[in-house]
């Protein structure tokens, strides 16, 4: 018997929690087949609707259903991290609760663990059913961020993954308290298998992400995976310094020359904001990094738990 971990983050799922569940058992006879036992480990991210209550309803039927309850919303990341810490599997799988990831795709994900791949990670080549505008943004941050980081981070990839355990311990290595788990996930390497599907939408309820929480997370990204950023002040400087150069010298020349006094204090006044910009700029990507920093040495747990059922 092989014991599978099937990780959901939840928060605010309520309407979702059943139905996950009975679409996961829909894979009963595959399970039987494969000699797979499994468990059902529901993290309620701080939920304030009934998640924890309904996953314990079903815990009472189901003794495979697991709960880890967090004291407060941690984000998504850290209840991944959780659910691979308190996993039991051979493998784990993670997988969203609104059903986009859909659990019709473990024989398929199965079949390729089989045949020796570590992990098995999918990817969706549609968007379809979201707006253009995040469409477009989520290309472009996946281009900039193949661009400047060695990483690879592949675009329309989804957390939804099937790891073995060396895979699960590697990510669980990796104990960093600012976590962009796509970048995490490349950054382990092991054997991947890419699956492609189009994209499902959300069975029930809202998404938990809006754009400016996802415009945050994508600068998360960069700056945990690229320091990239960071040699942009170094060029404006040089930039700078060489174009202030060059103004000097046709000022002298034209001086000498022609004799005319240096004109317009208004030109003088759009130089130094634009320079001042940049040097705020400047210094607010190294802001970044060093609270980035500042959270990261302070250690501080990645979650709390309130409770948990096992
Ligand atoms: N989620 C979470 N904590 C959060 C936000 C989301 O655990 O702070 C979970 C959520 O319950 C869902 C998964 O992460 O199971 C993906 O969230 P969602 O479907 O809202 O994101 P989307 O699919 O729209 O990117
Ligand atoms: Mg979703």
């Amino acid at each position: 018997m092989r014991l599978l971990s099937v990780i959901v983050p939840c928060f605010n799922e309520e309407e979702n929690i059943r139905d996950f569940y009975d679409e996961l058992c829909k894979n009963n006879d595959f399970f039987r087949e494969k000699q797979i036992e499994f468990e059902l480990l529901y993290v309620d991210d701080g939920s304030k609707d009934k998640t924890a209550a309904e996953v314990k309803k079903l815990h009472e039927e189901d003794g495979r259903v697991r709960l880890v309850s967090f004291s407060r919303n941690f984000g998504k990341e850290a209840a991944i991290y959780a659910g691979l810490q308190k996993c039991r599997g051979d493998l784990a799988v993670l997988m969203d609760a609104d059903l986009q990831d859909p659990p019709s795709l473990l024989p398929e994900m199965y079949g390729y663990i089989e045949q020796g791949y570590d992990s098995v990670a999918t990817r969706r080549v549609t968007r379809k059913g979201e707006p253009p505008v995040r469409s477009f943004f989520a290309r472009m941050f996946y281009r900039l961020m193949n661009h400047i980081s060695k990483t690879e981070i592949v675009d329309g990839a989804r957390d939804y993954r099937l790891m073995t355990r060396p895979v699960v311990d590697a990510i669980l290595s990796m104990s960093e308290y600012n976590r962009f788990t796509k970048g995490i996930f490349g950054w382990v390497g092991y054997e991947t298998k890419w699956l492609e599907y189009e994209n499902v939408e959300r069975r029930k309820g809202e998404t938990k992400w809006s754009f400016w929480k996802l415009f945050l997370y994508s600068l998360e990204g960069i700056i945990a995976f690229s320091t990239a950023p960071l040699t942009i002040a170094s060029v404006m400087g040089v930039l700078f310094c060489m174009v202030a150069f060059g103004i000097i010298i046709v000022t002298i020349v034209r001086k000498l020359l022609f004799g005319d006094p240096t004109s317009g204090w208004p030109s003088l006044v759009c130089i130094i904001m634009m320079v001042s910009g940049v040097q705020l700029f400047c210094l607010g990507i190294l802001g970044q990094y060093l609270s980035k920093t500042y959270m990261e040495v302070k250690r501080r747990p990645i979650y709390l738990v309130k409770e948990e059922l096992d």
